[in-house]
């Protein structure tokens, strides 16, 4: 049986470049390799999106298609929407009883998270322990390898801990998953920010006309520093060249211009230019195959019916051997 891969993406929003280079391209570099299994995180996306679910269930569809705009093959790749697997909520539930509140609340990015949404005390349960429900979506699939970005590290941490538990406490029926990190673990966001994320606002999404690109590379945040284009400038930590080095397929173009930056021979307008064709070499075929699939909505609702019926039978299968390992399998009359 071929090894598994299970990663996602929450419905709130299109994809963006953070989720190519942090998990994306694996996924589609993998897809032959493993037995790829996509979940669109409709149940973790309501952990803070309960008061508009209606939002959601517009996205469900577009980040679809963006796994497809990106390469990603229908004929082999399960994409699954969450909810529509109501075994994912039954594990979540054994798995409450393998964690503890002082492990929930030393999660680092769950911490960031709160505080992001100034939740304080405020916070909702579901959101404090989406991990618990994450590590579900990875356990129930058996998945061993799991594409994600480095914000997500925990989260793989915390599986591992509860798939530890489970099977030591039972019998060996889950699997320990690793965590595979992208080519940047971490792409930051277009106002300098950590990370390039959709709740921030601070995006360039992979379906975004070449006049929004452009708009936004202009309008990046560089080095502060800098006054004037003739003042050496700094290339370490400034976002506009961690996306010439994640994007730019013209090697020798960066070294120059980080080159000419340092010793204050080049302009941020020019960066910034050379940025955006850039950008456009990648997007434009990316955005071509998106307006395929867009033209044919149907047959995207078929692809996502058929990957969650395939996921599903996975999820069940796992539950009847989780439900046995936990003598609930009861056999009455
Ligand atoms: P939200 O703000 O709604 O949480 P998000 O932009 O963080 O959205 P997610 O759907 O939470 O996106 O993340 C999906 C996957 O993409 C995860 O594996 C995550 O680690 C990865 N990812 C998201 N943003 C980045 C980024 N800026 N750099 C690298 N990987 C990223
Ligand atoms: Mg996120």
């Amino acid at each position: 049986m071929a090894k598994r891969i299970l990663t996602g993406d929450r419905p709130t929003g299109p994809l963006h470049l953070g989720h190519y280079v942090g998990s994306l391209q694996n996924r589609v570099r993998l897809q032959h390799e493993y037995d790829t299994y996509l979940l669109i995180a409709d149940l973790q996306a309501l952990t803070d999106n309960f008061e508009h679910p209606e939002h959601l269930n517009e996205n469900v569809l577009q980040v679809a298609m963006d796994y497809l705009a990106v390469g990603i093959d229908p004929d082999k790749v399960k994409i699954v929407v969450q909810s529509m697997v109501p075994e994912l909520a039954e594990l979540t539930i054994y798995f409450m009883n393998l964690v503890t509140v002082a492990t929930l609340e030393r999660n680092p990015t769950v911490k960031e998270e709160i505080r992001q949404h100034r939740f304080g005390r405020a916070v909702p349960v579901g959101f404090w322990s989406y991990p618990i429900s994450q590590a579900s979506d990875i356990a129930i699939f058996k998945a061993e390898l799991v594409p994600v970005g480095e914000d997500q590290l925990p989260m793989i941490e915390q599986t591992r801990e509860i798939v530890r538990r489970f099977n030591s406490l039972y019998s060996e029926v889950l699997v320990e998953p690793k965590a595979l990190l992208g080519a940047v673990a971490r792409l930051p966001g277009t106002d300098g920010g950590a990370k390039m994320s959709k709740s921030l606002g601070n995006c360039v999404y992979l379906s975004d006309p070449p006049e929004t690109v452009r708009k936004r590379v202009m309008s990046m945040y560089t080095d502060p520093t800098r006054i004037h284009p003739t003042d050496p400038g700094h290339v370490e930590g400034n976002p506009v060249f961690a996306y010439h080095d994640a994007f730019n397929d013209d090697r020798a173009e960066v070294e120059e211009l980080k080159e000419r930056y340092r010793a204050g021979r080049v302009g941020d307008v020019e960066v910034k230019q050379r940025l955006c064709a850039a950008l456009e070499r990648f997007l434009a075929p990316i955005r071509e195959r998106r307006a395929h699939h867009l033209s044919n909505p149907v047959r995207v609702r078929e692809i996502v019916l058929e990957g969650t019926r395939q996921g599903r039978a996975v999820a069940q299968a796992t539950m009847a051997e989780v439900r046995a390992a936990m003598k609930l399998d009861y056999k009455f009359g």
